[in-house]
């Protein structure tokens, strides 16, 4: 049987009124601490409330101190197949195949402050230190040495739920800064990850290699293309090699690495 609608509540149209007061109170105060966060980052207060302190020795003052921006140091070139030293990193003839790596430029040495840096990169993302990579990135003699004129760069894509959870892709950001040095164009969208893989740092060489086989795909023709791969560190070079081998699949023509640093 069909219950009996109760009458209007008398106070249903105050308490209302009352809902929206308390709806307008709140956006009142949220809009004032936005205000308020907003002019004490314009007067710099921020920096007094948490000072900035370097990255590696902890001292305030700035994200990297000086001293420790000068034990900034530059990579070696390499084969990145066999791994011995090679001209401006391009890969010996003997050791070219149809989809390796066509050479490979690592920035800076993976010791300290980069170490730090990469770090603090990853796991919270501070504007100012990417400014700090970018002046370090334009002093790179490095880039001057080879000639990408021709090449696109393609950061080494995250899977989409490891850059939701992040909420932004670091290689993508540097690889953003890097490209802006090498004036060439960047794309994120050819180069996609198909499998899930565990967070490479906490396996060992072999399992690194095996799981980072076909891990990759480009999603479209790319015919004559010359890319660059970009990743924040060299380690095995799993990552950047099933890069290259899925890009070269879809026709590139060059395919290079590139590294911010390398712990080679
Ligand atoms: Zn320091
Ligand atoms: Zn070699």
């Amino acid at each position: 049987m069909k219950s009996r609608a109760s009458p209007p509540c008398p106070f249903a149209a105050l308490k209302a009124a009352t809902e929206a007061q308390v709806v307008k109170t709140h956006f009142l105060k949220v809009g004032f601490c936005v205000l308020l966060w907003y002019f004490i980052g314009k007067m710099g207060l921020l920096d007094l409330i948490f000072p900035k302190s370097c990255v590696a020795c902890g001292k305030i003052g700035s994200y990297l101190c000086e001293q420790d921006r000068k034990k900034i140091k530059a990579a070696a070139t390499f084969c990145p197949v066999c791994l011995k030293g090679a001209v401006g990193g391009t890969t010996h003839e003997r050791c070219k195949s149809k989809l390796s790596l066509d050479g490979l430029v690592c920035l800076f040495s993976y010791t300290t402050p980069i170490k730090e840096i990469i770090h603090e990169l990853k796991y919270r993302f501070v504007k100012d230190l990417l400014i700090t990579v970018e002046k370090e990135i334009k002093k790179a003699e490095i880039l001057e040495t080879i000639d990408f004129r021709s090449f696109t760069l393609a950061p080494i894509p995250l899977s989409s739920s490891r850059k939701n959870w992040r909420g932004f892709n670091q290689a993508e950001a540097l690889g953003n800064v890097v490209a802006r040095r090498l004036k060439i164009p960047i794309d994120s969208e050819t180069l996609k990850k198909i499998k899930e893989t565990k967070p490479q740092a906490k396996l060992p060489r072999k399992e690194r290699l095996r799981q980072a086989r076909g891990i990759f795909r480009a999603i479209s023709d790319i015919s004559g293309c010359d890319f660059i791969v970009f990743d924040d560190v060299w380690t095995t070079g799993a990552t950047m090699k099933a890069a290259s081998a899925a890009l070269k699949r879809r026709g590139a023509e060059k395919v290079w690495g590139l590294a911010l640093a390398s712990s080679h």
